[in-house]
């Protein structure tokens, strides 16, 4: 079903038929319309796609994807074991520092041109989706910062900047909304005021679960992508929260 109607009929206590699954995408790649959307059309099926701005605009290149940019140019990361550890302790950063660590390491770099379906989408294809009638868009903030490392005015900012950008592309405000990042960290308690001032009626995490009427709508769970057919049909049908809750149950 649309994330939206999911949103709404758990807002208004409804419940959610069996097995009911919600698509979403997150940040705005061109790899949404290129190979994602012909397979949605084909098979008729709704999703949403949470929509960095700043990307789309080509003002605010994803960080990450800059850093990933310039490992493939070659330069090597600063004192750090590994990529992965190097980005973790990355988003562990206030927002500036986080910012004035990448550009000295994209400082003197020529970036190599990101493959095709890594670039952002246009804001044509957003268009030609949305007319489908099978996808609707959501906030994912401008500049894709991860909104507890910001002031509260910059998250501000960050949160209109896009709810402004999208209403101005397609003519209606984004409803949902997705946080960078998506832990239980990355967002405050400020955040989620801001979102609900700017007109946000749902707001999604990456903290993995089964999202239930008993909310809180302002930040909801989601799973990240399976990888496989048996991953989904575990995650759709509920088995993996019979095995965590075990799990817990026994912890
Ligand atoms: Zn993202």
């Amino acid at each position: 079903m649309p994330l939206a109607e999911m949103a709404r009929r758990l807002r208004a206590g409804e419940g959610l038929p069996p097995r009911a699954v919600a698509l979403s995408f997150d940040d705005g790649y061109a790899s949404n319309y290129e190979l994602a959307f012909p397979i949605l059309r084909e098979l008729g099926l709704p999703a949403t796609i949470f929509l960095a701005t700043g990307f789309l605009d080509g003002t605010d290149p994803l960080w990450f994807q800059q850093v990933d940019l310039a490992l493939c140019a070659g330069i090597p990361l600063p004192g750090a074991a590994s990529l992965g550890e190097w980005l973790a302790e990355l988003k562990t950063l206030p927002e500036e520092a986080m910012r004035l660590r990448v550009e000295n390491l994209l400082k003197g770099v020529t970036l190599p041109v990101a493959p095709k379906v890594t670039r952002p989408l246009t804001w044509d294809q957003v268009r030609e989706m949305r007319d489908s009638g099978l996808i609707d868009f959501g906030g994912h903030t401008h500049a894709h910062p991860i909104l507890a490392r910001c002031s509260v005015e910059k998250q501000r900012h960050e949160i209109i900047t896009c709810r402004d950008r999208i209403l101005a592309e397609l003519g209606q405000p984004p409803r949902a909304f997705a946080f960078p990042n998506g832990g239980p960290g990355d967002f405050t308690p400020e955040t989620l005021s801001l979102l609900a001032e700017a007109g946000f009626e749902s707001a999604w995490t990456m903290i993995c679960g089964r999202a239930t009427a008993a909310g809180p709508f302002m930040h909801l769970p989601r799973y990240g992508a399976p990888e496989s057919v048996w991953e989904t049909e575990a995650t759709v049908s509920g088995a993996f929260e019979l095995v965590r809750q075990w799990k817990g149950g026994r912890a």
